[in-house]
């Protein structure tokens, strides 16, 4: 299997998997960098995948499907492009001879999916679209804290040596959160000046490894003494706060982060 992050608009990436001469996109927000590298590599759409309905993830639907005439999988609870086949937690299906597994993972809309490829090479991949981020998490429009909670903890239930990949280069900035909220994490400060490091080649920081991510994502680590400290310190929240409640201040604690 060939992967690829395309790079689309400021931030987003369109994933890319390729068998052969066969290709899937997922979450294409828009069409033009597909088509060109379809071009490019010679190469044919045979399937699109997408996470949830915000425009920088299914902008290009419409123009692809058009052109190539290929199926779309797409969250069932929300407002896609048509015609779609609709997906939900429990349905699988098989592209490019591969098992795709549906995730349900509400919080950053209110129906979003993710797509989990247990028999990949040479790991397990994940297309999260804009749950889980590299040390980070997607805003909750849609979704409660404890929803997004809930879903992030499934994610994190993965293999060890699963590929998350997410749908924006946000990486160095939630790193940067990351460390105001554990200044103190080894691997956080390590992985950080790899990411710049990546950034500075204008290489992706993605796809990124779950085992690491349990070490460095605060958002993967409310359970973490360190984390519910600083959350609680931040937000003046008694230590009895329940996980959900500090959650939601942790995020909140990262929207106003500058
Ligand atoms: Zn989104
Ligand atoms: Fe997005």
């Amino acid at each position: 299997m060939n992967l690829r992050a395309v790079a689309a608009f400021d931030d987003n990436y369109i994933w890319w998997w390729q068998e052969g001469s066969d290709v899937v996109v997922v979450d294409p927000g828009e069409a033009t960098p597909v088509l060109d590298l379809l071009h490019a590599t010679q190469t044919h759409l045979r399937a699109i995948l997408v996470t949830h309905h915000h425009p920088d993830h299914v902008g290009g639907v419409a123009i692809l499907r058009e052109r190539f005439g290929c199926p779309v999988w797409g969250p069932a609870r929300e407002t896609i492009p048509e015609p779609f086949e609709p997906v939900f937690a429990g349905v699988s299906f098989s592209l490019l001879g591969q098992t795709v597994e549906v995730m349900d993972v509400p919080g950053h809309t209110a129906g979003h999916v993710a797509y989990f490829l247990p028999h990949a090479t040479p790991h397990p991949l994940l297309f999260c679209g804009d749950t889980l981020f590299s040390g980070g998490c997607g805003r909750l429009f849609e979704g409660t804290p404890a929803q997004m909670l809930a879903s992030l903890s499934q994610l994190c239930a993965l293999p060890d040596d699963t590929q998350i990949c997410c749908a924006h280069e946000y990486t160095l900035s939630n790193l940067k959160f990351a460390l105001a909220v554990e200044p103190e994490n080894a691997a956080l400060q390590t992985y950080q000046a790899q990411c710049q490091q990546r950034r500075a080649e204008q290489l992706p920081t993605l796809p990124a490894l779950l085992a690491l991510e349990r070490e460095i994502n605060p958002f993967l680590r409310i359970q973490h003494e360190s984390v519910r400290q600083a959350v609680q310190r931040h937000a003046g929240l008694s230590p009895a706060s329940d996980d959900a409640r500090l959650f939601g201040a942790l995020r909140q604690w990262k929207n106003e982060f500058k």
